[in-house]
């Protein structure tokens, strides 16, 4: 098969991350090549978060004005206690909120996310886009990486970016700390038509019905003619060391049990016959290695606690585009690298800590149900503290 000479930045993997990536190159005036191993460039059909440190990047990138139609402008962040179904506590993301982070908080189809960012790609000269293209291998050589592809192909770049998520073959040759870790926690989505949601008193929100081992998200998306429901359980068949088959349907019902019969009628919009097992890592450095490092889930896979996994990619596009223009293709790649990895490392790092926090949190019991009730009341709507380091964000 041919090989091609390419002074370029080569990305594995064109999901949020990989695209925000050649986006962000391609705006600073660089060239890059997305590889992406599926047959079609694509996300799966449920909603996400975006923090107003997403919006930020997201806007400097080009991509609010066509993907704000779509968004819904969440007003409230709310918790509600699932065995009660009281209020326990809100953020505000009104006036107070849009000044202080310079931004709104979104939420949006992942599919509309995923779209304007690709069709952004496909508007730029810089960026060249390949599906059915999986990584098998990569090597340096002197000033190039060669990237193997396992039609046979071969392509090779200045730089090459493993955005290739969670269970990253890039990771496994840099880091080489093998599968990412089972949390335990099992996710059930749906997608339905707002006409179908009985209960309508939280339209404008994004809600999260929390209970012992169990939590239930609901907001809105495309422009809010649909409602996205998100199920989650902390598997008791995973604490016993039943590693194998654990987090099912009939676990999923039973968690939910304890719940008001309000929250248990929202278990009617999840899908049951496919689910999601939740992992992530342990934070660590050392994701570069000489023009090779990693990006997104790839490098610092979180539980989506935070609601920042893919946000957290979209910051890493920013930084990393930044660092390699200020070197130039040709310039100390790797130093460039090493500046970018240092600057993402623990604030990667603490997403993934936190959201393992929040976690703990929001599916505790008895007296920690009590504590954290209690102490969540003493706070107001405009109380950002928990959010603040995060929603602050970076500078493009
Ligand atoms: C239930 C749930 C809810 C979430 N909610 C939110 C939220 O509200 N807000 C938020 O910000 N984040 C959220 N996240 C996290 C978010 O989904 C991820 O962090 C984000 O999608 C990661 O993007 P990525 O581009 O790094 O990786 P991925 O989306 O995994 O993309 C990696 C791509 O690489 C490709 N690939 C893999 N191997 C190869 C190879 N060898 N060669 C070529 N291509 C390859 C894959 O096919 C894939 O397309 C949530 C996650 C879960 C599980």
């Amino acid at each position: 098969m041919g090989s091609k000479i390419n002074p370029e930045v080569l990305i594995i993997g064109g999901g949020i991350g990989g695209v925000a990536t050649a986006l962000a190159l391609a705006r600073r005036g660089l060239r890059s090549q997305v590889f992406e191993k599926a047959p079609e460039f694509g996300e799966i059909g449920y909603g996400i978060q975006q923090g107003p440190n997403a919006y930020r990047m997201l806007d400097w990138l080009g991509v609010m004005k066509d993907l704000e139609p779509q968004a819904v402008f969440t007003q409230n962040l709310i918790l509600i206690d699932a065995l009660d179904d009281r209020e326990i506590a809100r953020i505000s993301c009104g006036p107070a909120f849009r000044k202080r982070y310079g931004a709104p908080y979104t939420v949006v189809h992942r599919r509309d996310l995923h779209g304007v960012l690709l069709d952004a790609c496909r508007k730029r000269d810089e960026i060249g886009l390949h599906t059915a293209k999986e990584l098998v291998s990569f090597e340096e050589r002197g000033n190039e990486v060669i990237a193997r592809f396992a039609d046979g192909s071969e392509y090779k770049g200045a730089v090459l970016i493993g955005a290739d998520g969670l269970r990253s073959c890039v990771r496994e040759v840099l880091i080489g700390d093998g599968p990412p870790r089972p949390a335990g926690h099992v996710t059930y989505r749906g997608v339905v038509s707002f006409d179908q949601v009985k209960d309508r008193s939280h339209f404008e929100d994004m809600v999260i019905w929390v209970g012992p081992n169990l939590h239930f998200v609901q907001y809105r998306l495309r422009g809010g003619t649909v409602m996205n429901n998100v199920a989650t359980v902390v598997s008791r068949k995973f604490e016993r060391g039943e590693r194998e088959d654990y987090g099912g349907p009939d676990e999923l019902m039973e968690v939910f049990s304890r719940t008001t019969p309000h929250v248990q009628e929202m278990l009617t919009y999840v899908g049951k016959d496919k689910n999601w097992v939740l992992h992530d890592r342990e934070p660590q450095p050392g994701w570069t290695r000489g023009r090779v490092t990693l990006l997104g889930d790839a490098a610092h896979p979180t539980l989506q606690y935070l609601a920042q996994g893919a946000c957290m990619a979209i910051e890493d596009a920013v930084v990393i585009s930044g660092k390699i223009a200020a070197a130039g293709t040709g310039g100390d790649i790797n130093a460039a690298l090493l500046s970018y990895e240092n600057e993402r490392y623990l604030r990667g790092a603490r997403v993934t800590v936190t959201a393992r926090l929040f976690g703990a949190i929001i599916h505790c019991d008895q007296g920690t149900r009590d504590l954290r009730n209690h102490l969540l009341a003493q706070r107001t709507p405009e109380t950002f503290w928990e959010v603040d380091w995060l929603y602050r964000g970076i500078e493009a």
